[in-house]
């Protein structure tokens, strides 16, 4: 097998300083020729081209075609503009090689994301007994927290229980999980209606509540930002003894503003929680949280049993494995707490608290232009708007031009039927000046090729 030589190093130093550069200035966008051009690869061989080879094809040929999700003007889809901390961090997690799935290999690495998972309560609200894992997504932070709650019930018709209730506004990912779990779906409200106990108290009647696996509220929806009536739907959920998993993968972080926080009041007494800090608490890609109330639940749902894992299986240990859809595992929740760690709370308040003051420039610079119309009233970073006089076509056009110029990703949605265009601020490095610059291109007609 191949031995580190002097070549590697070489390579290692080329790319720490091409991460010391990338962490130094503003992302950049693809240049034009690196969007339209179809990306030659080089063939995989025998022989092998060398580390610094191999590391030059990524940095010049591939990693300049994608958006980079921290660029100042991604606000397409939910970004994620990560720390230099918690870059750092993620990068020499790699070099470490830490089997994060169990406390007897990754040591105090567990104890790390412990308190990361242990800081992420005490921003929810949460008892000090709660406890969970830090997973790839809010979709498998999502599936586990159902796959827990579904764990060894069964309905008066004999199976498990079958039923999903969710939300108008959930996201994609619920229904995901419910297909994967072989249950069907129920949609409290329509359209996009903030779920609430009159939607909720009907639908929950109707059904057998020893078939319904959980309700699942939003705590800041992907498309508008909104969150639940999360105080009504726990109280509905509490008097049937029904699980309540509250969805915060993108606007959970929003709790750290204390001008925001009674917004979420009721999050508190869901049975699971999802948060992604990939999203909006400022690490790479991948680490979201699954976190619940009471962890011996989870444990029971997902730890897995073996000859070969009778080693790990002691009850005393803390086994990230254990609270979720998976055995191996990064320890992804290390990077969220070295950057904590790193800048202070004080640094993550203000830095959400900043993305938020920028969407509410938006939505006010938005109301103030004849040209644009404000869809809804902004909730938390999300602003939902219309070109007055533009149709589908234009959105399209307008966004993909946006992007291969280089000067944002911004992609069109849907609201109440109609298309808008979707800005979400995730961070906290987009200027007043980005938005200005996004806004005025779309005075540009919309139907130019
Ligand atoms: C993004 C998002 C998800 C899915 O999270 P991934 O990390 O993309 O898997 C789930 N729920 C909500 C509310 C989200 O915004």
């Amino acid at each position: 097998m191949h031995e580190f030589a002097a070549q590697d190093r070489e390579a290692l130093a080329s790319v720490a300083q091409w991460i010391a550069e990338r962490l130094t200035s503003p992302p950049e966008a693809p240049s034009p020729g690196h969007v339209h051009g179809d990306t030659v690869l080089p063939d995989l061989t025998r022989e092998g081209v060398g580390p610094q080879a191999a590391w030059a094809s990524l940095r010049d040929t591939v990693l300049p075609t994608s958006f980079p999700s921290d660029h100042a003007r991604y606000l397409a889809f939910v970004g994620g503009a990560p720390t230099p901390a918690a870059v750092l961090t993620d990068a020499a997690l790699s070099a470490a090689s830490v089997y994060g799935g169990s406390e007897l290999e990754a040591g105090a690495v567990v104890a790390v994301e412990r308190a990361a998972i242990a800081w992420l309560c005490t921003l929810l609200g949460y008892p000090e007994e709660a406890h969970g894992t830090f997973v790839s997504g809010g979709s498998m932070a999502n599936l586990s927290a159902l796959v827990a709650a579904r764990h060894g019930r069964s309905s008066t018709s004999g199976g498990p229980p079958s039923i999903i209730v969710m939300g108008a506004s959930a996201h994609s990912s619920v229904r995901a999980a419910a297909t994967i779990m072989g249950c069907s779906v129920v949609v409290a409200g329509a359209g996009h209606d903030v779920l609430r106990a009159e939607h909720l108290e009907p639908v929950l009647a109707a059904l057998d509540p020893t078939d319904v696996v959980a309700v699942v509220a939003s705590a800041g929806a992907t498309n508008t930002g909104a969150i639940d009536a999360l105080a009504e739907v726990a109280e509905c959920c509490a008097s049937r003894g029904t699980w309540l998993h509250v969805d915060a993968a993108y606007g959970g972080a929003a709790m750290l503003a204390p001008a925001y926080r009674d917004l979420f009041a009721g999050i508190e007494r869901a049975d699971s929680i999802t948060i992604d800090p990939h999203k909006w608490l400022f690490t790479p890609f991948d680490c979201a949280a699954v976190i619940y109330r009471d962890p011996a639940l989870a444990r029971a749902a997902h730890r897995q049993h073996a000859h070969y894992l009778d080693a790990v299986n002691d009850d005393d240990a803390d086994n990230p494995a254990d609270y979720a859809v998976h055995l191996t595992r990064r320890a992804r929740g290390v990077p969220l707490w070295a950057s904590i760690l790193a800048y202070g709370t004080d640094a993550y308040v203000d830095a959400v608290e900043r993305c938020l003051a920028t969407a509410a420039y938006a939505a006010k610079r938005i109301e103030a232009d004849p040209m644009l119309d404000l869809v809804l009233d902004r909730q938390l970073s999300v602003v939902l708007f219309r070109r007055v006089g533009w149709r589908a076509g234009d959105y399209d056009r307008w966004s993909y031009r946006t992007r291969v110029r280089g000067l944002g990703l911004v992609t069109p949605s849907m609201y109440a039927g109609e298309p808008v265009l979707r800005l979400c601020f995730v961070n906290p490095r987009t200027t007043h000046a980005d938005v200005d610059v996004l806004l005025e291109s779309l005075a540009d007609a919309g139907s130019e090729p």
